[in-house]
């Protein structure tokens, strides 16, 4: 059954609760859904249902496209002068010796390792500490463009501009403009955990802010930057705190349109000052990716952390409103594997991600940090097979 018979299967379903009706009705006619509309989905829409309207929405914006990318991740520091409560990432100040801080040379010498390889983008975020400054970071940026100018940068949060920008007494705006100067391309999601200050101020509480994080996403947007937004799922905060976290992008993006994808993180509990709260279940995951799809009606893409989340998980995702998968690391990330992720190890080849998206029935396309094309896979045949491996995906109402 196509998707735009499942969505008409629901709005003929008399059993249907009505509000859940009018939701569906107004997504088959590419209505926004309401603040309050967001809420009662996560109190009371089932995951058949969810993924209905998900995968609906998907279909119409990509078709059978799903989109990946060939990148590596620098994590410049994991020490960190800020105590987030979740991260089981950070190694604070004076836990020193556990933890490692590289310099330019060092970030250079990963750079110039994928010489010649056919990667895109090096994707940066790691600790705030003070040595890695806005001129550490400059330098930085300008030595990868100088080396390789076709690299996309694609670094560091507003958690890490905040800092550096505040100690270098720059506004949002002249210290974004240094950094696009110095050669950054665009910004990743990090930082933005959930912005309700209720959670907020419980798990991240000496950061920067909401508004401190979406001003400098809007910087970056006045000055033609793209960027990512992420949320932090799954621990202490309500079903209203998600969508308020969703609203204020929404509202941003209505402003700017500079967001490209977002990314739904999800809470894990090694290791961290919570790892009393237990992680959400791989049912509650997928309902998230949905409700997302189904929210930020003004976003391009809804995008997976393979790493994050396990690829199996990441497969199923492409059913509920994903249409990105992010990307082939390398092992060059260790923030999910700390956090007590199944990808302890995280790499995948381009043949591997390519035959994931491939077993659900998708065309894998291989993008650039802005969505450009780079290669369809769709009919592409590898030289050396992988052990095939199939893992089958609900069926909804068919
Ligand atoms: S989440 Fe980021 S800002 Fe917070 S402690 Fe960890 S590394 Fe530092």
């Amino acid at each position: 059954m196509n998707n735009n018979h499942q969505i008409e299967t629901l709005l003929n379903n008399k059993n249907l609760d009505p509000t859940l009706r009018t939701i569906a009705a107004k997504v088959s006619n590419q209505e926004r859904i309401s603040f309050d509309e967001g809420v009662f989905l996560y109190e009371n829409a089932d995951l058949p249902y969810l993924g209905t309207l998900a995968d609906y929405i998907r279909n119409k914006r990509h078709g059978d496209l799903t989109y990946f990318n060939r990148n590596f991740h620098i994590e410049p520091t994991n020490i960190c002068v800020y105590d987030c409560k979740f991260c089981s990432y950070s190694r604070m100040i004076k836990q020193r010796e556990e933890g490692w801080e590289m310099d330019v040379d060092g970030m250079m010498d990963i750079v110039k390792k994928y010489d010649g390889e056919p990667v895109t983008e090096v994707h940066i975020t790691g600790g705030v500490v003070p040595k890695q400054n806005l001129d550490f970071y400059a330098d930085f940026f300008r030595r990868s463009k100088a080396h390789r100018p076709d690299l996309h940068i694609k670094a560091l949060t507003p958690v890490e501009y905040y800092y550096i920008f505040k100690k270098a007494k720059l506004s949002h705006y002249d210290g974004m403009k240094y950094m696009q100067e110095a050669g950054l391309d665009s910004m990743p999601g990090g930082g933005a955990e959930i912005f309700h200050p209720e959670v907020r101020e419980k798990i991240a509480h000496d950061k920067c802010t909401a508004e401190q994080w979406l001003d400098i996403h809007e910087q970056a947007h006045k000055l033609g930057m793209r960027s990512n937004a992420t949320m932090l799922y799954g621990h202490i905060e309500e079903f209203w705190h998600r969508v308020d976290h969703m609203e204020r992008l929404r509202q941003l993006q209505d402003k700017t349109g500079g967001f490209q994808a977002f990314i739904p993180l999800k809470f894990r509990n090694k290791d961290n000052q919570m790892s009393d709260i237990p992680e959400v279940s791989v049912v509650e995951d997928l309902r998230n990716y949905a409700i997302a799809r189904i929210y930020m009606d003004n976003f391009d893409h809804i995008k997976a952390y393979w790493a994050m989340i396990s690829r199996n998980t990441a497969q199923l995702s492409l059913n509920f409103g994903v249409d990105d998968i992010d990307g082939t690391l390398d092992d060059t990330t260790k923030i999910y594997s700390m956090a007590g992720a199944e990808e302890q190890t995280p790499a995948m080849s381009t043949q591997q991600l390519v035959k994931l998206i491939k077993d659900v029935g998708r065309k894998p396309i291989e993008r650039d940090t802005l969505y450009n094309v780079i290669n369809d896979y769709t009919d592409f045949e590898f030289e050396e097979e992988v052990k095939p491996k199939f893992y089958s995906l609900p069926v909804i109402n068919s």
